[in-house]
């Protein structure tokens, strides 16, 4: 399942990127030229003015309160039936397919303390971001559970 989403719900998309999922996330404002080219995805919005529109098109679609992304996140694994386990296996910030490093190779960009502690290092070929299992980790492991919790 893929997803377009909204603007202000980048987040939201992070998240979703979390859980292994292909999001795209709108750069501007809602257009038909956006939604049209993104027939295929699923369409997460704040919004109710296109709704009309959405449904004219044929587009899936979710409307979403504004704000409260771990709402959305539930909302969205609920409607959908996502697996909420957590893949990380694309970049949270541009959705590209990240690559396992050795983090020896990349020393001088990764701080000392996760270098020494964490673990499951990758590299983001499109964006250069690097990414590891550590403190963090932990936590939103946490939050997944307890947005999963209350489905
Ligand atoms: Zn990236």
């Amino acid at each position: 399942m893929k997803f377009l989403v909204e603007n202000n719900l980048s987040k939201l998309g992070k998240w979703l990127r979390f859980l292994g999922y292909d999001v795209e996330v709108l750069e501007g404002p809602i257009n038909y030229k956006d939604l049209l080219r993104a027939r295929d995805r699923v369409f997460i919005t704040t919004s109710r003015r296109w709704e009309k529109t959405l449904k004219n098109l044929g587009i899936d679609y979710l409307v979403v309160p504004r704000h409260d992304w771990e709402l959305q996140l539930s909302m969205v694994v609920k409607k959908f039936g996502l697996n909420g386990e957590l893949k990380l296996n694309l970049c949270p910030y541009c959705g590209t397919e990240l690559t396992p490093i050795r983090k020896e190779d990349f020393k001088d960009r990764i701080p000392t303390k996760a270098y020494e502690t964490a673990t499951d290092f990758t590299l983001c070929p499109s964006c250069g971001h690097i990414f590891w299992k550590g403190k963090h980790y932990e936590r939103m492991v946490e939050t997944i559970r307890k947005i999963l919790k209350n489905l």
